[in-house]
């Protein structure tokens, strides 16, 4: 088996994308995937609908990539959602606008999709190796694989591709054991954190028994000043959800910061504090609290049970002072649930630490793309569409590369090689 221009290590959205896009440019491409198949979280994805891209207007989009807009923004721009979209749609995967603004394909599932690109990629002359652990370079600079049955391959292309992923369920292949590998090469990178994942509340017994499960509705949720209209799920151990999601990063970091943080829950967003107080002021005699609860203040049994766990006493009786809780329940949480259940990873190689193409600087030759970048975002598509979009950038990187048009390395991989053989040159 002859070397490949191009080695791909890692089958996700990003690594896959990029080898479509360096196979059309006329490269001899290759990947290689531990897991016994691809792309299995973009196929997990594919369960909650796969929430591609989203619809919002570019400049509202690139924004919620917060402090890594500056060096996304050019990849993103060049790949944007409508990209996205007609590429999907190329593969047969029609998408839509769902009512939030956020764009899923009509399937509303990743499988079909899947299965038209991997048969697009093999048609293009892409090789797929699954079943190959990446475990770094051996002293000449070749990859080493370790096949599943413990047997090790090396390979030595002329550019190298990492799209390795996070470290969010690691049972599905990207466990950030890159870490390591790349760290002992002088690569800056930052510590790997849970995003958009769950916190943990000390609920009572009776929350945890009576309403683990069900979600709260038409909530807003604020923070730090922040406020996100959505939904929340409660469960056993604390509360997740897409506008929880949305604050994870500033909770994350408060709790980091403090050991604690408290989250305020509006339970009735669509009446002001004085409605909601009006509507209050008329209770029936006789008539239970909860009743009461749920016929003046509309409020479900959950959010009900939610608004008593948080006023950690009696609820107030005085209608005024109950309208202001159910504006603004604080809950404490506790702790962020762990990385291995989080949607994404915050934190990754360090932006300083590549360049505009999308190359680590101490390693020339080896380009980098997707999640496993220091970038975070919010669900809403923002993650699959920044690893497309690097994915594609990188494959544009690797190209100028190849032909020794890289802006911030003149020679490609022939200097490259040169330079190998020179002690100054940075460490492979
Ligand atoms: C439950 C869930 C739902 C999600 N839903 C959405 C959604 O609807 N919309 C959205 O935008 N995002 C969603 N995401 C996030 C999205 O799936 C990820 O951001 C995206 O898959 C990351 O792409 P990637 O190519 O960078 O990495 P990955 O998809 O993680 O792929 C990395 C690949 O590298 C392989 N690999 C890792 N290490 C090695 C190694 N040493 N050797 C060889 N191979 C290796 C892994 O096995 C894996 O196949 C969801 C995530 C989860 C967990």
């Amino acid at each position: 088996m002859s070397d490949p221009d191009v080695a791909v290590v890692g089958a996700g959205p990003a690594g896959l994308i990029a080898a479509e896009r360096l196979a059309e440019a006329g490269h001899r491409v290759a990947i290689y995937e531990r897991m016994a198949a691809p792309a299995r979280k973009f196929l997990l994805a594919g369960r909650g609908g796969l929430n591609l891209t989203h619809s919002e207007p570019l400049e509202a989009f690139l924004a919620r990539y917060g402090e890594a807009r500056s060096w996304l923004e050019p990849a993103i721009r060049a790949f944007p959602p409508q990209a996205l979209r007609d590429w999907a749609d190329g593969l047969g995967a029609r998408s839509f606008v769902g009512s939030s603004g956020r764009i899923f394909p009509k399937a509303m599932k990743a499988s079909p999709l899947l299965r038209a690109w991997l048969a697009r990629l093999g048609r293009l002359g892409v090789a797929l190796h699954t079943g190959r652990l990446w475990t770094g370079w051996d002293e000449s600079g070749a990859l080493r694989l370790v096949t599943r049955a413990g047997g090790e391959e090396t390979v030595t292309p002329r550019a190298t591709l990492l799209a390795l992923g996070g470290a969010s369920w690691p049972r599905l292949g990207a466990d950030g054991s890159w870490v390591g590998l790349l760290a002992r090469k002088g690569v800056a990178i930052a510590p790997l954190r849970p995003a958009n994942a769950g916190f943990a509340v000390a609920w009572s017994p009776l929350m945890r028994d009576r309403f683990a499960g069900l979600p709260l509705k038409r909530i807003a949720l604020g923070f730090d000043g922040r406020r996100v209209p959505g939904e929340a799920m409660i469960d056993a151990g604390g509360i997740e959800g897409g506008a929880v999601y949305a604050l994870a990063g500033a909770l994350r970091d408060a709790i980091a910061r403090g050991g604690g943080a408290v989250l305020t829950i509006d339970l009735r967003p669509d009446l002001t504090e004085s409605e909601l107080a009006g509507r209050l002021a008329r209770r029936r005699p006789g008539e239970t609290l909860s009743n009461h609860l749920r016929k003046a203040a509309g409020l479900s049994p959950v959010a009900a049970a939610v608004l008593r766990e948080t006023a950690r006493g009696p609820l107030p009786a005085e209608p005024a002072a109950l309208a202001r809780l159910i504006k603004a329940a604080p809950l404490r949480l506790t702790g962020m649930a762990s990385l291995a259940r989080a949607i994404s990873t915050a934190g990754g190689i360090r932006a300083d630490e590549i360049d505009p193409d999308f190359m680590l600087k101490r390693l020339p030759g080896v380009f980098v793309a997707g999640e496993m970048m220091d970038w975070e975002a919010p669900t809403g598509g923002y993650l699959l569409q920044a690893c497309f979009a690097t994915g594609v950038a990188a494959a544009e990187g690797i190209g100028r590369f190849l032909h020794g048009t890289s802006p911030s390395f003149r020679g490609g991989p022939e200097a490259q090689a040169r330079n190998d053989t020179q002690p100054s040159r940075l460490s492979r």
